[in-house]
């Protein structure tokens, strides 16, 4: 990103090059850009738009927060949209996550909004059974939202969302509902569980990649605050979660505080 910045300073709009790019302006794009700079490239994948002159930016479909790129004039290519996705992934990427609808969990009775961006992100263990396949996680996630909901009469399955060792992230009540996995931390906090115990072992590579992953995506996205801070369950409650394995190892993690 700070590469393709840096290039576009340094590089003049040809008169042919302006010509060739078309006319119209596309429907009104969401960048604070008004519609009418905007023109579309000739492969019609990406939009161009001139401004100060000489820098075009541009309108890559790539994930959400990855809307424009300021880039050097010749950008109208398949292989420049792919370097820019792939720039997207690192600076504003997320993993992909089941949704709950996808693992056919029930629907939310939560109506509790969690003010983001929070400070804290705070791990779990399920203490249940682990999973390495998605089917096995799907059901496990089915089990915990029916404990939840019909034993403990949550309005959801507590955390935010899971890891299993099929290295999948699953939706629980997701970046925007308040969980309910560690009482005072609730409403200030991320919680993300692993399915199983993590007493003897930690979770496999995989899984720990994972929720590394889906906490830099939170940052991204604006959900947790780059300061947050990362706690095991246990710094904030009396309790063994997250498991002596997986706590050791979440120690080590970039921000931990106790
Ligand atoms: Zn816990």
């Amino acid at each position: 990103m700070t590469e393709i910045t840096r290039r576009k300073e340094t590089q003049v709009i040809s008169p042919a090059r302006e010509r060739r790019l078309g006319q119209r302006a596309p429907t009104p794009l969401k960048t604070g850009i008004p519609s009418e700079t905007w023109r579309e490239c000739p492969d019609r994948k990406v939009w161009e738009f001139l401004a100060s002159g000489r820098i075009f930016g541009l309108k890559v479909p790539v994930p959400e927060g990855c809307g424009i790129f300021l880039v050097s004039p010749e950008i109208c290519t398949m292989k420049l949209l792919v370097i820019l996705a792939a720039v997207c992934a690192i600076t504003n990427g997320c993993p992909s996550i089941i949704s709950k609808s996808a693992w056919k969990g029930r629907g939310t009775k939560c109506n509790v909004k969690l003010n983001t961006p929070v400070n804290n992100v705070v791990i779990h263990h399920t203490e249940g059974a682990f999973c390495s396949s998605q089917s096995a996680c799907m059901t496990q996630a089915r089990n915990i939202q029916k404990y939840h909901m019909d034993s403990k009469g949550w309005c959801d399955i507590g955390y935010n969302f899971l890891i299993g060792e099929d290295s999948n992230i699953y939706e629980g009540r997701g970046w925007k509902i308040r969980g309910a996995h560690a009482t005072s931390y609730n409403p200030i906090s991320v919680g993300i569980s692993f399915f199983g115990s993590f007493t003897n072992r930690a979770p496999n590579a995989k899984a720990l990649k994972a929720a590394q992953d889906l906490i830099k995506c939170g940052v991204s996205k604006g959900f947790i605050r780059s300061t947050y801070t990362l706690k095991g369950h246990r710094n904030v409650m009396s309790t063994d979660c997250p498991g002596n394995k997986l706590y050791q190892t979440i120690q080590k993690w970039h921000r931990f505080k106790a």
